[in-house]
């Protein structure tokens, strides 16, 4: 049976360095710890709603290399359909290579097969987009990709989400197939003083970290608190709340049920680190709101 959500974006693999200090130019200096994590927006999100038993379709790119075999593998292990992650040849896996140095941290994305997700390519996917009923999409792929994909799922009557991220202005003819925009605060700034075309209020969910998510229904703006935790790592909490509003849209729930149910997700996802290792199950989740 063909799954009702569908994420369409990134995969890649983090690796992480942690050193006492970043080396200058032309030096070399000794790392104290190094780690591979699975990572990417588009698979973070798949992961996110496929632990909430979302059945959840991926459509992306890896290369054929020992990254590309284990993101799969992570991906199914999750749950997750992969039979659109397509390995793709000469191109190496999308990878973030992470430095983290106290107070200095640095980041070198290299999208590697991430830019092989063509608008071609989704054509090949139509079928499982016509059939989605939830779509949800970042911009680690090709702008263009976003917005074939995006009109394909909203022809065959899919809710749309883009979480625009990274942050990017977005042009009036993706905009119009896409029905939700959740921006983070930082990135709803960008977006509302640099897109050619005003974004309709009704679109915009704003996440807001710990004071919540701001959305506007009818013409008003309405607010939705976060729950009030502890953090330990917020890295992720964007992914674990799109994935898990995504879920929720696509069982019919309203906007202010997905909001309060993704809200709760967040909040757990930030109790652990790791973007992907810290995203809750639908138990921890059922447990968290008793
Ligand atoms: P990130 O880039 O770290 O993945 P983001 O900037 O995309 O996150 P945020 O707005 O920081 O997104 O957080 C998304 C959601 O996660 C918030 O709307 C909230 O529900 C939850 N959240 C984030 N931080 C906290 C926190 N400190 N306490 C409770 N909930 C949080």
């Amino acid at each position: 049976m063909t799954p009702s959500l569908t994420v369409v974006g990134s995969i890649n693999m983090d690796l992480v360095t942690s050193t006492e200090r970043v080396p200058n130019q032309g030096e070399t200096v000794l790392g104290y710890d190094f780690a591979t994590y699975p990572g990417g927006k588009g698979a973070n999100q798949a992961v996110s709603a496929s632990r909430l038993g979302a059945k959840t379709n991926m459509i992306g790119a890896v290369g054929s290399d020992a990254f590309g075999q284990e993101l799969t593998e992570t991906l199914r292990e999750n749950g997750v359909v992969t039979e659109n992650v397509k390995p793709v040849t000469d191109i190496p896996s999308g990878t973030a290579t992470i430095i983290l140095s106290d107070g200095d941290n640095r980041i070198i994305v290299n999208p590697g097969a991430n830019h092989s997700v063509t608008p071609d390519y989704i054509e090949s996917c139509a079928e499982v987009l016509r059939s989605s009923n939830v779509v949800l999409m970042q911009l680690e792929i090709p702008l263009e990709t976003v917005e074939k994909a995006a009109k394909l799922a909203k022809e065959g009557g899919a809710t749309v989400i883009l979480n625009p991220a990274p942050i990017q202005a977005l042009p009036k003819s993706l905009l119009q197939w896409v029905d939700i925009v959740t921006p983070n605060e930082s990135e709803a700034k960008t977006l509302l003083n640099h897109s050619p075309q005003p974004i309709l209020e009704d679109k915009l969910m704003i996440t807001k970290g710990s004071e919540g998510v701001l959305f506007y229904e009818n013409g008003k703006e309405r607010h939705i608190p976060a729950y009030h935790v502890e953090p330990v790592d917020t890295t992720g909490a964007g992914d674990a709340f799109n994935g898990a509003l995504a879920f929720k849209l696509s069982e019919g729930c309203t906007k202010q049920e997905a909001i309060s149910y993704a809200n709760a997700v967040a909040a757990l996802s930030v109790l652990k680190s790791g973007a992907q290792t810290g995203l809750p199950t639908q138990a921890e989740v059922q447990v968290f709101l008793e």
